[in-house]
């Protein structure tokens, strides 16, 4: 397996043809890679189904019914409720599950349509033999998500077309699946899930590794420099551009203007989301206001002059909040013009003076570098005219709103957290802004609160919660670590072996937005915890934010304590929403690198593997949008665990093992080719914990595996039973089920272990530490 030739000429003349912009492809060319070729080159949705229902019968589907009705095409809406089936056959398990899969594919493709769009204007510039590189000499194994799926070992950004083209293919096949009158077994289309959620990691390895290569970005790196984050380090004296979405080019075309024309520290460059994490691995000027949440409340403070906005994730409502503060917004993608007139092909100097002058609120301009210059000249020139004032207002003001509430509790019912407004604001009218200033951290920043018609006398609670929090933000001074890229290779080396014996005691990702159901602190608190445990953390997007911005008992961002190094006790941010194949891509290096199994398209062997060995749970705290369903997939058919909170319910199903049931937790020993208990390991593959505690105590039991040697059980033992103590006072219920031997007893805590499993009528495991595998053709035992 190779790439494909191509031939590409400005211009071309032959006797019978006359062409420009010619190029040809000739299909595949073979190229050496000395790896021999698995079982599934680029699998289509069915070659992986064996292994999908492998985990899907330790893991059942339980679905949670958001709505009873199907209103997907016009012979609906056919009620689903009670056993009924709609007019197209379909039950409410195939739907549940149909649904999902729609999400993953949303997801997935927004993911691969931007690594879509990043490549061909990469190659567009840099040309096809552009050359990969993520991490120089401490990165060999530099695309391992890539090369497991498709069997290509990319060298240049021309190779990653290839990927691309398969990637492609597979979603078109798995949307068309959700059409009326396809597939009606809920277990199939289970398995279509997981083919959504491993194409997506597959197409954001794409996009991060080619902007890695690049644009220069940190590349591997544990030591990628500190940025400054937070609403309060935003220097608002300047002409301030704020970047918000996922496609950074226009924001790096801002950055390369200024540098260009020599006013670096005279403009002010921040961002929200992912661009603002990947404008802080090109350029050390960029700040981090903060994550999603936060795009309501800074837009509204109107210290940003010009808002350039790119892709996903960005509130659809973006134009009218800039109007309200006079900002200009500028907008860089086809995929999101919010109505504005496309001036890509005007020169740079009538767009400004349109935008300055206000004959435009905004406009779309869809050459990045373009784009660049324009935000830049007008941020100069409005911002000297601009008064920087927001719709926060004064306390006095504020005081006074407060008073006109009537405690209808119409705000509440509306927001999403259910928050005590009323009661805060009874509290602010009296003087005392401490209720309503506390809100600030539960409150995700959606609006719904102030909608139209939602409060009957005018009042603005998320408007007057920011405003009661004034003096704490201007505060809001943090560091984080920005994205360092891949884990090195020695890195792997290093880690593989305490990892598969449970000596790490496990690699915990935070990952996803920042709709907390509490407050983002909650997403730091359990990373300090477990980093304090020693455990490996891991991170990306608006979740890395929400480390950053949290102080330790020292005044120190978890950045600045902890090291970024993948190993015991590190925090490491590998960067924005694509960075998150670099999570999966590390789980698949241990059983690459560590224990040399055959990486080359050979997806079911390296999946049993992490399934069985590597310790590992993904854990996504807060209410997220599509592209999370589709990453929590693609660990699923890795065999990862993935934890959500409250918010996860609207998932619509949970992949939920039964612990007490024996059978389902028996696995092969492939030195004997005999089944072995090993118990429920992991016990769910997809869990809702409703609150931070749960999921705390969650962690460490699902990072435990079938393959941890007695000193790897005692030491994961000891973090679950000392977490569920200090959290919930007691042991765990269900220890019995996790203690193999005496010897997987923590020390300290043997008697009153041993006294608690006596109670349970507990037997040592027949074998206690066989050599792990869900698939049969894996048996190393030969007949007779
Ligand atoms: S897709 Fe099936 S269940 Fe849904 S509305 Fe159409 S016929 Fe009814
Ligand atoms: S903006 Fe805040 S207070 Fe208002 S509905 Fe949303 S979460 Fe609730
Ligand atoms: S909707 Fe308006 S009046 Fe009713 S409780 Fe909320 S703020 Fe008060």
């Amino acid at each position: 397996m190779g790439s494909k030739l191509r031939i590409r000429a400005d211009e071309l003349q032959l006797p019978w043809l006359k062409a420009k912009g010619f190029e040809l492809s000739l299909g595949r060319v073979a190229r050496e890679w000395e790896e021999e070729e698995g079982p599934t080159p680029m699998p289509d949705i069915a070659s992986l189904r064996e292994w999908d229902k492998r985990l899907l019968k330790r893991y059942k589907p339980f679905y949670l019914p958001f709505c009873d009705l199907c209103c997907l095409c016009t012979f609906g809406k056919c009620d689903l409720s009670k056993g009924k089936r709609g007019a197209c056959g379909i039950d409410m398990g195939g739907q549940l599950s149909r649904i999902v899969l729609l999400s993953c594919c949303i997801g997935a493709s927004t993911h691969c349509g931007h690594a879509r769009h990043m490549l061909d204007e990469l190659i567009e510039k840099y040309g096809r033999d552009y050359p990969l590189d993520v991490g120089g000499e401490n990165v060999y194994l530099e695309a391992p998500i890539i090369r497991l799926v498709t069997g290509i070992k990319p060298r240049t950004l021309g190779d990653l077309e290839d990927v691309l083209d398969y990637c492609e293919t597979e979603l078109v096949h798995l949307l068309s699946c959700v059409h009326t009158g396809q597939e009606g077994d809920n277990l199939d289309f289970e398995s279509k899930v997981f083919h959504a959620g491993m194409i997506d990691h597959v197409v954001m390895e794409v996009a991060d590794i080619a902007q890695v290569s690049a644009f220069g970005f940190p590349k591997a790196d544990p030591e990628a420099h500190l940025v400054e984050l937070g609403m309060g380090v935003i220097d608002s004296s300047k002409p301030v551009i704020l970047v918000i979405g996922h496609n950074v080019p226009p924001a790096i075309g801002v950055a390369d203007y200024l540098a260009k024309a020599g006013l670096e520290d005279k403009v002010e460059v921040c961002g929200i989301c992912c661009t603002a994490i990947d404008l802080s691995r090109y350029s050390r000027k960029a700040k981090i206001v903060g994550p999603i949440s936060f795009q309501l409340r800074f837009v509204r403070s109107g210290v940003a002059d010009v808002i350039m906005v790119d892709e996903q994730c960005i509130r659809t409502d973006i134009l009218q909040e800039a109007q309200k503060v006079n900002a200009v917004l500028i907008t860089t993608h086809y995929k999101n013009l919010q109505g504005l007139p496309d001036r890509t092909k005007d020169p740079v100097d009538q767009i400004v003076e349109d935008l300055v002058e206000g004959k435009l609120p905004g406009a779309a301009i869809l050459d990045p570098e373009k784009a660049g210059e324009v935000a830049v000249k007008v941020a100069m020139q409005i911002a000297p005219k601009r008064r920087k004032m927001g719709l926060i207002p004064t306390e006095e003001r504020l005081m006074e709103e407060s008073r006109r509430c009537t405690s209808c509790f119409s705000c509440v019912r509306s927001c999403p957290n259910t928050l005590p407004i009323p009661e805060a604001l009874a509290e602010a009218g009296r003087g005392n802004l401490k209720p309503l200033s506390d809100l600030y951290e539960p409150c995700v920043g959606c609006g719904k609160c102030e909608q139209e018609g939602v409060c009957p006398v005018g009042i603005k609670p998320h408007t007057l919660i920011v405003g009661a929090h004034r003096r704490e933000i201007a505060e809001e001074k943090f560091k984080m670590r920005t994205g360092r890229g891949a884990i090195q290779d020695i890195e792997i080396r290093r880690v593989g072996q305490p990892i598969v014996m449970g000596e790490i005691p496990g690699v915990v990702a935070f990952v996803g937005c920042s709709n907390f159901p509490g407050s983002w602190k909650e997403v730091a608190r359990m990373a300090e915890e477990f980093a304090r445990r020693k455990y490996i953390i891991c991170t990306t997007g608006c979740s890395a934010m929400a480390i950053g911005m949290y102080r330790d008992e020292n005044g120190q961002s978890l950045y600045e304590t902890y090291p970024g190094v993948f190993d015991a006790g590190g925090i490491v941010n590998c960067g924005s929403c694509v960075s998150n194949s670099h999570i999966a891509g590390a789980a698949i290096k241990i059983a690459s690198i560590f224990a040399k199994r055959r990486l080359r398209a050979n997806y079911e062997e390296i999946a049993d593997y992490i399934h069985n060995r590597v310790g590992a749970v993904g854990v996504a705290w807060g209410a997220y949008s599509q592209k999370a369903s589709s990453i929590a997939s693609g660990f699923w058919r890795l065999g990862i665990p993935v934890i959500v909170g409250p918010h996860g319910s609207k998932y619509r199903r949970a992949l939920l093992g039964r612990k007490e049931d024996r059978e389902v937790w028996k696995v092969i020993d492939a030195r004997t080719g005999k089944e072995a208990y090993v118990g429920p390991v992991p016990e769910h593959l997809f869990f809702m914990a409703e609150t931070v505690e749960e999921a705390m105590v969650a962690i460490p039991k699902l990072c435990m595996r079938a393959s941890d040697t007695t000193k790897g059980r005692s030491i994961k033992l000891n973090h679950y039973i000392d977490l569920h103590r200090r959290l919930f006072g007691d042991l765990p219920d269900d220890l019995h089920l996790f203690v193999r031997t005496v010897a997987d007893i923590p020390v300290t805590m043997k008697e009153e272990v041993m006294a608690f499993l006596k109670e349970k009528g507990w037997k040592e495991f027949e074998n206690p530490n066989p050599d792990p595998t869900l698939v049969p053709r894996l048996i190393r035992v030969k007949e007779g």
